[in-house]
């Protein structure tokens, strides 16, 4: 018997997806074909072990997909060694310390307040509970990061890992000076690329893999694949950080999202994937624009990637939980998100952060942003009245109406 009621909370969900403007920046949506092999049979297979030496029989077309999927991603990023089996980033970046580090070694990430990841040593997390971390973070002239006082900390702390990369940060990081930093200091360099991938693989943000001695990322946000992770690594790590991923972390990879890994990867091969990432680039300039035209005030003064983190606070006077809850009645999805040096608690925080990979991907161009921008304003920046909102409503659906996405699917049958 089918199980309707959750097939029916799951066909609202396409709905919601069909018609909001998406701004999560860690989102996007994936293709048909991808979204077919994360749903295929290979959901009911156990392959525990790596291609080749599984301790399970009836593996060799999971290993054939496992095998796609690891040689077309060396050939995306240009990496010695990768593992694609972690189930997510946070699985990705625990299998590294796992595999690098012994509890209570000394760690330097990115402050989670000035747009790190919970992952790189924030004591609510695994990885701060665990091992001694320190963090770096941006100026507060310039809410870039602050590369002198990152090379003061590496040179103070002596970290036996230095983590780069970000969840929140909105320009281009210098992962060749970052590394050189934490090589001549001893330290082995790792970069989380999840949110930028898509970008690095295009060509259009600087790629660490050269430099770092490991690179995790998912490959569900810019690089537009399934909900996962993976690692690259240097060869000399390779034995380290597969026993790290399996039996270490975790048991029986997922097969199905390997092989929509594998999709995602030939995807982001293509010339045109090339085409989609510069124009996420060019979206987050034309809703920069607008946004600064509309007076807001923007983190860092703007954005070299795909995301911009807005200072509602100092734009409008309400806070970030607000302002997501205002454009969340319009149809439009954003996340609150602290800002450096915020003043308030962040389940309220002070900004909201938008990106522009998903409705990129939905066929949104610069002057669909520009209109974004406008409606983002018109919206936070007057009082809650019911006319205000449906005319917001109408905008968002005048821009809505006008891409399609997962036109012929349903969950109800
Ligand atoms: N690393 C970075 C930089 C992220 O932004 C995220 C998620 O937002 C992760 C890791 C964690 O990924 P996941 O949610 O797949 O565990």
């Amino acid at each position: 018997m089918r199980d309707t009621v959750v097939f029916e909370s799951v066909e609202r969900e396409l709905n919601r997806q069909r018609n909001n403007i998406e701004l999560i920046a860690s989102e996007n949506f994936v293709s048909e074909e991808i979204m077919e092999l994360a749903g295929s049979v290979l959901t009911n297979k156990y392959a525990e072990g790596l291609p080749g030496r599984r301790y399970y029989g009836g593996c060799v077309y999971v290993d054939e997909v496992e095998n796609l999927a690891r040689d077309r991603l060396k050939e995306l990023f240009g990496c010695e060694h990768c593992n694609v089996q972690p189930h997510s980033g946070a699985q990705a970046n625990t299998a590294v310390y796992f595999a690098l580090l012994q509890p209570g070694d000394k760690v330097l990430g990115m402050s989670l307040a000035d747009g790190g990841h919970l992952t790189h040593g924030s004591p609510v997390n695994y990885s701060g509970k665990t091992y001694d971390f320190y963090s770096y973070g941006v100026s507060k002239e310039t809410e870039m990061i602050d590369y002198d006082d990152f090379r003061e900390k590496v040179e103070t702390i002596k970290p036996k890992l230095v983590v780069a990369g970000a969840s929140a940060y909105s320009r281009i990081i210098d992962f060749k000076l970052m590394a050189e930093i934490a090589h001549e200091n001893n330290a082995l360099f790792m970069v989380d690329m999840a949110h930028i991938a898509g970008l690095v693989a295009a060509g259009l943000h600087p790629s660490p893999v050269p430099y770092a001695d490991i690179v995790t990322s998912t490959t569900h946000k810019t690089l537009r694949g399934p909900r996962g992770g993976v690692i690259m690594c240097k060869e000399e790590f390779a034995k380290d950080i597969d026993k790290a991923v399996f039996p270490g972390m975790q048991g029986g990879p997922l097969m199905h999202i390997i092989a929509a890994k594998a999709a995602c990867f030939y995807e982001a091969l293509q010339p045109e994937f090339k085409e989609y990432a510069s124009q996420i680039i060019k979206n987050a300039k034309a809703l920069e624009n607008s946004l600064k035209e509309e007076g807001f005030r923007l983190v860092a003064d703007g954005t070299d990637n795909h995301l911009i983190l807005i200072d509602v606070k100092a734009s409008c006077g309400i806070t970030g939980k607000k302002a997501e809850r205002l454009l969340d009645e319009i149809n439009i999805t954003a996340n609150k998100n602290a800002i450096p040096f915020d003043t308030e608690k962040p389940f309220k925080a002070s900004g909201i952060r938008v990106g522009t990979p998903a409705m990129t991907t939905k066929g949104f161009n610069e002057e669909d942003f520009r209109e974004v921008g406008k409606i983002i304003a018109y919206r936070l920046k007057n009082d809650e009245t019911d006319e205000i909102k449906a005319e917001c409503l109408a905008r968002v659906k005048a821009l809505t109406d006008k891409v399609t996405m997962y036109q012929d699917k349903t969950y109800i049958k």
